[in-house]
């Protein structure tokens, strides 16, 4: 059996899940391209206008997936306890059901850390029988899917990189055993790293971030001119530690991730300038951007918000990019220079 699986939205967070438990049951697992313009178009006509640029993306990954037995759609309601995903990661297997090529059916399964992991076995048990499983090959295939994840999330870090991750993961699915010694990333050694070029953190979606089709390739522009940090560079504990001290908690998954590394970010002496990398359509960047760049006033640093879509272009982009690193790096040189009028150059700038 062929299960489909789009290279969008979830496929950048949860994939070795999904890898590991497929593995196990001897169920191939085939995922689209990476994005062209013609997925995007695709996309754009299935998905409604009002969405975000991801689930565009998403369905246009659908569309790409002809050579199946089946699709594979999973409504991922919470991935870890206390959290939520975005509502519109919920509705997924209808909303985005017109994106099913004709005659390929969908498979779908709730997978739900807000219960029991007693009770997210039993849900897979019963999508088992579906797939022609018994309960005991389930469960085997759960404790795999598990560790895959726990792998991978343990490779999350400094110096993490997600082509590497994947590309591991991919090699494992198709038969070429994953070590179980070593960690599914390579890391950049530190002292490979140019103290003296500026620091970057980029914060925002990992399937925004990571997707370097729809963000008109950011990350190799900017590792042109900078150090890159990302979200996924931020252990958890950091990312905990940095989320203490709001008044409510945040209830979103992404969103607890993206503020509390964005937190440690501005927060960080050494780090020159934060871009969060947000999409038009999205409910928690709106909130999200809007509390980082609060911090970012308040710690005098520097702080950009790009926002995507479909109709992003390439020259605007590379030009607010260049004007950004331009001041970062003017900002860089002189912080603390007292100027003949006798005023500190700089320390008050901030752009947002
Ligand atoms: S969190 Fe934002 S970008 Fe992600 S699926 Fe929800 S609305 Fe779209």
């Amino acid at each position: 059996m062929k299960i489909g699986f789009p290279r969008a939205l979830y496929y950048f967070d949860y994939f070795p899940f999904w890898a590991g438990f497929f593995y196990r049951l001897g169920i191939e697992v085939i995922t689209s391209p990476p994005t062209h313009r013609q997925i995007m178009e695709q996309g754009l006509k299935k998905a409604s206008d009002e969405t975000c640029l991801p689930l565009k993306l998403m369905a246009g990954h659908i569309q790409a997936l002809t050579n199946v037995d089946a699709v594979f759609l999973p409504r991922m309601v919470s991935v870890e306890e206390n959290t939520y995903s975005c509502p519109k990661f919920l509705g997924i297997p209808e909303t985005l059901l017109p994106a099913v090529p004709l005659g390929i059916p969908v498979l779908s399964v709730v997978l739900n850390w807000r219960k029991s992991k007693r009770q997210i076995l039993k849900d897979l048990q019963d999508f088992g029988i579906q797939l022609g499983k018994n309960r005991t090959e389930i469960r085997k295939a759960f404790i795999e899917g598990q560790a895959w994840q726990k792998r991978y999330e343990d490779s999350k870090g400094a110096g993490w990189d997600f082509e590497d991750s994947l590309r591991e993961i991919e090699r494992a699915t198709k038969g070429l055993t994953m070590s179980q010694s070593t960690p599914i990333h390579s890391s950049i050694p530190a002292k490979d790293k140019d103290i003296d070029r500026l620091r970057i953190s980029l914060v925002g979606h990992s399937y925004l971030t990571l997707e370097s089709y729809a963000n008109l390739d950011i990350l190799r522009r900017l590792r042109e001119k900078a150090e890159v940090e990302l979200t996924e560079h931020v252990n958890q504990e950091e990312v905990n530690a940095h989320l203490l001290g709001l008044r409510k908690k945040l209830f979103w998954s992404h969103a607890k991730q993206i503020y509390g590394s964005g937190n440690k970010f501005v927060k960080d002496p050494q780090v020159d300038g934060v871009i969060y990398l947000s999409c038009f359509g999205c409910g928690t960047d709106s909130m999200v951007q809007e509390m980082l760049a609060r911090i970012a006033r308040e710690q005098h640093k520097p702080y950009m918000v790009v926002t995507l879509d479909e109709h992003s272009g390439e020259a605007g982009l590379v030009t607010r990019l260049e004007a950004f690193l331009d001041m970062v790096e003017r900002r860089k040189i002189h912080e603390g220079n007292v100027s003949t009028y006798g005023e500190r150059l700089d320390r008050d700038s901030n752009t947002l």
